[in-house]
């Protein structure tokens, strides 16, 4: 009796512990940004070749971001967590199980492609390489945006030999788009190539105008440049605001002789903060929700809400989202197939 309520208390422990582990519960078939730091113009463009997908080849491949896998109870690697949302989440059709599953943990700094049962491990190189050649090097730019949406065209051109846009065109048109391609790598290519000698140049321009000594317009003398911890006392609440969010990082010069002043603004290249229109500063955030998915025959809605995180304004807009472009089959629906994934995929660092 003792041992079989040993064995009980053990069980109870792994059941406690295994529920520590959470999902999160998904707002739509396509993006999930739970991490928030795509606009909604880019979550459009990236939710429409993601939607063109499952109704062009019936394929579910969604995008997910979250800040950290801790916030969800998880410890350790990437791989059973993106496994376990996965199945959560059942993306895929639950006999083809030929879902996809774009993750990323902003925080902890890896991501995942994660594929349904369905491929087996046929695909694991193939994604690996997407990841490897595609994703991270825009990731470590700080280009986030770029490299999802970069890495949702390639996976799509890899699942079904179709870049978006391209299920039904013609052999011309296909050639045209191609060269057009080639051209964008090519530009890429050379971006890469001259973008670090001038990119580096360029900062240390930068740096230097911003840390260059300045004299006070009254007296000439030296300003001195008050330390960032202190610094907060001559700023204004939005400022340090900004300040807090990333959006803006300020500078403060004083005169050590006649207290003049001067507050100094670098705007964060990458903030997905926009100006509040009630109080100016670059602390607005916005969402948007689907309230009704477009089809083939009607438009659909969905609703941006905006939330300043310092003057605390907030305000919804409706907007209308345009019919989807032809399609032979769609499969409605908001929910996923009920696919499942066995742990193929591939796996990545920035
Ligand atoms: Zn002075
Ligand atoms: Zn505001």
């Amino acid at each position: 009796m003792r041992q079989l309520l040993f064995i009980l208390s053990v069980c109870l422990f792994w059941v406690n512990h295994a529920a520590a582990q959470t999902y999160p519960a998904y707002d739509e078939l396509y993006v999930n940004d739970f991490a928030f730091f795509l606009s909604v113009e880019e979550e459009d463009t990236i939710r429409a070749k993601l939607a063109e997908l499952r109704q062009e080849r019936g394929i579910e491949f969604t995008v997910v971001t979250i800040d950290s896998m801790f916030s969800y109870g998880h410890n350790g690697p990437i791989e059973p967590f993106a496994t376990g949302l996965f199945n959560f989440w059942g993306v895929g059709d639950a006999d083809r199980n030929d879902g996809v599953m774009l993750l990323v943990a902003l925080n902890d700094r890896v991501m995942r492609i994660e594929v349904g049962s369905g491929y087996g491990s046929s695909k694991n190189t193939k994604m690996k390489n997407i990841i490897d050649t595609t994703i991270t090097p825009r990731f470590k730019a700080g280009d986030y945006y770029g490299g999802i949406n970069e890495g949702v065209d390639r996976v799509i051109r890899d699942l079904t030999g179709s870049w978006p846009g391209e299920y039904n065109a013609t052999g011309p048109e296909r050639a045209l788009n191609a060269s057009r391609r080639l051209m964008d790598r090519l530009g890429d290519w050379i971006y890469a190539i001259l973008a670090p000698v001038f990119g580096g140049l360029f900062l240390l321009f930068r740096r230097w105008k911003r840390n260059r000594p300045r004299r006070c317009p009254n007296d000439h003398s030296k300003m001195e440049r008050i330390n960032e911890d202190v610094d907060d006392d001559y700023l204004k609440s939005g400022q340090i605001t900004e300040e807090q969010i990333g959006s803006v990082d300020y500078d403060v010069w004083q005169c050590m002789r006649c207290d003049h002043r001067t507050i100094e603004a670098y705007k964060s290249w990458f903030s997905r903060h926009r100006a509040c229109r009630s109080c100016g500063f670059q602390t607005l955030e916005s969402d948007s929700t689907i309230l009704t998915s477009a089809t083939t025959t009607s438009t659909g809605l969905k609703r941006v809400d905006y939330n300043c995180r310092h003057c605390d304004d907030s305000w919804s807009v409706e907007r209308v989202i345009p019919k989807v472009s032809k399609s032979s089959s769609s499969s409605g629906g908001s929910s996923f197939g009920g696919g499942s994934s066995s742990g193929g995929g591939a796996s990545g660092s920035w």
